[in-house]
């Protein structure tokens, strides 16, 4: 007989389901199908040329150093620039203060790790990053769920639960802009408000911001990293989404002696990010080609965001709500409140088109009626029909559920309101 290999895994892994992302990504590769699914940037976007170059080019010069091993905290010039870059957006710090990591994902884990025992509690929005989640539950955190709203994390809400003084979480987690997945931007006042609960209460926030540069429209607001005059802090950045999400290379800034211990984590997570990419990303952005790519990319998503937002008017009726994000990659679309977007999501691959079910997103696994929908990845005429194959199945569920037929959400209508 084989082993029973549920009851060999640590207590968190047995206390965790597997990832709800795997299948509904998996849906993207079939034949026909227009996936509004993954976080995927536009891959004909790709620098792939000026990677080439950069490749070679630390190849040819600094091979014997270049697939070496090297230190855990990342390659030196490379946290130089990112510090560089970092100060044009107002945020300050040093080297010491910079940790290269595997993508932000990778950061999400260092943080939880050193700040999550099992039933810690963190603050996090609903709904919330998928990835995010899937990074605390390793960690076996509870959550304090905070909903949003147009302008993001609804920070009164916090205050009212920490008020008493009886909750004391050990993070914040906040994504302040266009957030994965509801498109919202969390706005200045709840910025400051957000920060002063952070201090009064001294929680450190972690703030999560892969998308800050893609703005489309609208005023640039400055980072909670930038306007935190107290070190209360930790920040996410990452190449992902402005350069390619493939060569896996994020960073952490945070006070010197968070980044110290998060270093203990690094080394035993995988020694350190890998030393030819992180050379050849450096290549690549010594040459200045950053700010001139991600320019680039703002119109054509923008442009794709547009088409989005103009088939969902054009095509959906009454009873469904979306959001308008300003930026980054997703838009949150709310069915009518009874259509369980679980259930409907095999209906949707049948007609092939692809979402993430809005229950991913939920720190309590609760179904609901919300997806998230991706606008990068897709152009503006899948877009389109894309939205086209959705709504048929979105009335066809309707219509069922009008006629007492299709199996309803249960919703608990205090949370759904
Ligand atoms: N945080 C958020 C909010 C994200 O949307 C993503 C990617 N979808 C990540 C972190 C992880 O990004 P990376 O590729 O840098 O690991």
């Amino acid at each position: 007989m084989g082993l029973d290999w549920q009851e060999l895994y640590a207590e968190r892994f047995r206390f965790s389901q597997e990832s709800p992302l795997g299948n509904v990504l998996r849906y993207g590769e079939l034949p026909d199908m227009i996936s509004l699914a993954g976080g995927y940037p536009a891959a004909e976007l790709f620098p792939a040329e000026a990677f080439r170059e950069a490749f070679d080019r630390v190849l040819a010069t600094d091979a014997k150093v270049a697939l070496q091993y090297s230190s855990a905290e990342g390659y030196l010039p490379l946290r130089e620039y990112l510090v560089d870059r970092m100060s044009r957006f107002g945020i300050k710090s040093s080297p010491e203060e910079l940790l290269i990591t595997h993508g932000s994902q990778q950061g999400l884990d260092l943080v939880a790790r050193l700040f999550v025992d099992p039933g810690s509690l963190v603050v996090v929005e609903d709904p919330c990053y998928v990835g995010g989640l899937q990074a605390f539950n390793s960690y076996e955190a509870r959550y304090v769920a905070i909903p949003t709203d147009e302008e993001g994390m609804q920070v009164d809400r916090l205050e009212a639960a920490l008020v008493d003084g009886q909750l004391h979480p050990r993070l914040i987690y906040a994504l302040p802009n266009f957030q994965n997945p509801s498109g919202s931007t969390l706005s200045l006042s709840r910025r400051r408000q957000l920060l002063e609960l952070s201090h009064r209460h001294r929680i450190p926030i972690l703030e999560d911001d892969p998308y800050g540069e893609l703005r489309y429209e609208g005023k640039k607001l400055p980072s909670l990293k930038s306007m935190d005059s107290e070190g209360n802090v930790i920040y996410l950045g990452t190449f992902s989404k402005i350069l390619a999400p493939g060569i896996r290379v994020g960073w952490v800034v945070a006070p010197e002696q968070v980044i110290r211990r998060l270093l203990d984590g690094k080394q035993a997570a995988d020694l350190h990010t890998s030393t030819l990419v992180q050379r050849a990303t450096y290549e690549v952005c010594r040459q200045g080609l950053l700010d001139g790519h991600v320019a680039k990319m703002r119109p054509v998503y923008r442009r794709r965001r547009d088409a989005m937002l103009r088939a969902l008017t054009e095509q959906f009726g009454s009873g469904a709500r979306w959001s308008r994000p300003e930026g980054g990659l997703f838009l949150w679309l709310q069915l009518p409140h009874v259509v369980d977007s679980d259930a409907m999501l095999q209906d949707a691959v049948a007609e092939k088109v692809a979402y993430v079910p809005g229950s991913a997103f939920s720190p309590s696994g609760e179904k609901n009626s919300a997806i998230r929908l991706n606008f990068s990845s897709s152009t503006p005429e899948q877009i389109e029909e894309g939205v086209r194959r959705l709504t048929r199945v979105a009335s066809r569920w309707q219509e069922k559920l009008a006629e007492g037929k299709g199996p309803a959400l249960r919703v608990n209508l205090a949370r759904a309101a």
